[in-house]
């Protein structure tokens, strides 16, 4: 499907997603509520742009949205590599391999196209860009950059202690701190009833926290969760859904039934544990390219960053 310069002016809007780190006290929970309910699809790339993106662009005469990084990408593009003919963006939806670096993608994504002679080419290789979209998560001081796992490998999420498959929220500076996307775009606030279908309820919307540290635990006398009736974790760092003025404490997975990590274990052992000397090298080459793409990104922090 081939990108199309949209015929009216966008104007960039902030998201605002900044709440307070103490979650125990915020003045307009109302707003919070509607902040963090925000989605849309980007035009572009047909991903969903969310509260976390922190900024986006919209056109103000009809519903057409892009993500801040998909609205700078030219829609036409002459490349070094097929000098005869132009190139065109277009979303490959049939994941075909990009002429350069032979790389297939895993889903749908941009690419730039010569279709007289079916010629194509990944982002990447087109500008020398990186197509991510980074995110804002006020559970780490770093902006995180999702990553799509090559070989079908279980990881381990930071946020839930579980195993996922599939796109992961990675910290570009923090060696291996990963979050899934079913994790990382859970609701602050969560109404259990809604979490869960109506199977359990409470009055008040449980806070999401970003740790549960032992000593709190002891002080409210080891609480299980009240969803599944085991005990929290030692893992300190582990995120949970609380209501401390009532005691009532739940998973994440638990309170959340709808973002429920994809555990299918389908995989044979065996597979994984061939893919995994794979897995770590990739791990060590891309963290060093995002330190350094990180290190860009400091230095250009203030064009980035202002609308
Ligand atoms: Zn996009
Ligand atoms: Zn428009
Ligand atoms: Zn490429
Ligand atoms: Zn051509
Ligand atoms: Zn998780
Ligand atoms: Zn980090
Ligand atoms: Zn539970
Ligand atoms: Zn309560």
């Amino acid at each position: 499907m081939v990108v199309l310069q949209h015929k009216h002016s966008l104007f960039l809007i902030d998201l605002n997603p900044k709440y307070p780190h103490d979650e125990q006290v915020y003045d307009d929970e109302e707003d919070l509520m509607i902040k963090q309910a925000f989605q849309c699809l980007c035009a572009r790339c047909e991903q969903e742009i969310t509260y976390l993106h922190m900024y986006y662009y919209k056109c103000d005469q009809c519903d057409y949205s892009l993500h801040k990084l998909c609205e700078k990408i030219p829609t036409k593009l002459q490349h070094a590599s097929h000098s005869a003919h132009s190139l065109t963006l277009f979303l490959d939806e049939s994941l075909g391999q990009c002429h350069i670096c032979k790389s297939t993608p895993l889903y749908k994504q941009l690419k730039y196209q010569c279709s007289r002679c079916m010629f194509n080419i990944c982002l990447h290789c087109a500008t020398g860009d990186v197509q991510y979209h980074i995110i804002y998560h006020p559970s780490h001081q770093h902006p995180l950059i999702p990553v799509c796992r090559q070989r079908k490998i279980l990881t381990e999420c930071d946020a839930c202690g579980k195993e996922h498959k599939g796109v992961f929220y990675e910290c570009i500076t923090c060696f291996h701190f990963l979050i899934h996307k079913d994790c990382v775009f859970q609701p602050k606030r969560l109404l259990i009833q809604d979490g869960t279908y109506g199977r359990f309820s409470h009055t008040h919307p449980l806070v999401l926290t970003y740790s549960f540290p032992i000593v709190d635990q002891k002080a409210k006398f080891y609480p299980t969760c009240r969803v599944c009736d085991n005990s929290f974790s030692e893992n300190e760092n582990l995120w949970v859904y609380k209501c401390d003025k009532c005691r009532y404490y739940a998973h994440t997975d638990c309170a959340n039934a709808i973002h429920k990590p994809s555990s299918s274990n389908s995989e044979s052992n065996e597979d994984s544990g061939k893919s995994i000397a794979y897995f770590c090298n990739v791990l060590i080459a891309r963290h060093i390219f995002f330190h350094q793409l990180y290190k860009f990104m400091l230095v250009h922090r203030v064009v980035l960053n202002t609308p």
